[in-house]
């Protein structure tokens, strides 16, 4: 899934390849990724893509005097760039394609999910403001004005367990599973932790952990080309995805914990003090 460092670098990207240039038609294949119908998709016909914005993990492409273009490529979606698009019309139902963008130049770009599970997302909105998920968003992580003092803030209130609070797109913006594993091992901190109490000095260390772990990854996805840019974050990844391998810090076996819907990895040593955490479903297998 593309998170806040990915999402940046396709703005980056996009930002090089769509401004000043004219969509002239957007196709949906895939009729569910469409989430709002005023203004209809055919609004953004023969407009200009005047900027390209990040919020979250959302990206917005405004329009000359049209509406925005606003996508959550959610956890199997991808944008692939095209130098040249196919000729003719894309056929519904074969394959991952969900929505094709064509420009002026012949170039373009097709929206893509992967899997059953169908959550990319596409809004055409006056406002970026009018799509619920980025109206709820908290602050973004690498904003320059989000300092430590604001992080504590946010985390003095939160009876959770820190994993789950770095994930909450309306705690901060951007983070999700795999870099809220990152984030944590690079601080040495638990999972499991629960966010309210933290003492001053780990605030300190899993803020520092934060806006380094995120500006590394921003600073190695920037110029890499969209199609690149997921095996370039797996190569980079510490913990994340990474059971049963040596943790490349202090070489214990990195560990996971199964939920319904999703896993965690984290490093015992670095972590939790050499104490491998409860896994429901590893211990219901064990009875
Ligand atoms: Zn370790």
């Amino acid at each position: 899934m593309p998170e806040l460092p990915e999402v940046e670098a396709l703005k980056d990207f996009l930002t090089e390849h769509l401004v000043g240039h004219e969509i002239v038609r957007v196709l949906p294949v895939a009729i569910s990724v469409l989430k709002t119908y005023d203004p209809p998709l055919a609004a953004l016909e023969g407009r200009e893509v005047t900027a390209v914005h990040r919020y979250g993990k959302f990206l917005d492409l405004a329009t000359d005097g049209g509406p925005h273009f606003v996508t959550h490529l959610a956890r199997a979606g991808w944008l692939q760039w095209k130098d040249r698009l196919p000729d003719g019309p894309p056929r519904p139902g074969k394959g991952p394609l969900a929505l094709r963008v064509a420009l002026e130049t012949g170039e373009g770009f097709d929206l893509t999910e992967a899997g059953t599970q169908k959550r990319l997302a596409v809004y055409v909105v006056h406002d970026p403001q009018e799509v619920p998920g980025v109206a709820r968003l908290g602050p973004d992580p690498l904003a320059d004005d989000f300092d430590e003092q604001s992080f504590a803030a946010l985390l003095v209130r939160e009876r959770r367990q820190i994993k789950g609070a770095l994930r909450d797109q309306s705690l901060i913006a951007g983070v999700g599973n795999a870099y809220s594993d990152e984030i944590l091992h690079a601080a040495r901190m638990s999972p499991f932790k629960l966010a309210a109490s933290l003492t001053p000095e780990e605030t300190t260390r899993l803020y520092d952990a934060l806006r380094t772990t995120l500006t590394e990854a921003v600073e190695r996805s920037r110029g890499v080309a969209a199609g690149r840019l997921k095996a370039e974050k797996k190569s980079a990844l510490r913990v994340h995805g990474r059971t049963g391998l040596p943790c490349p810090v202090c070489g214990d076996t990195i560990r996971e914990v199964s939920f319904s819907d999703s896993s965690l990895q984290y490093c015992p040593t670095c972590q939790t003090g050499g104490k491998p955490l409860a896994d429901r479903r590893m211990s219901r297998l064990l009875k």
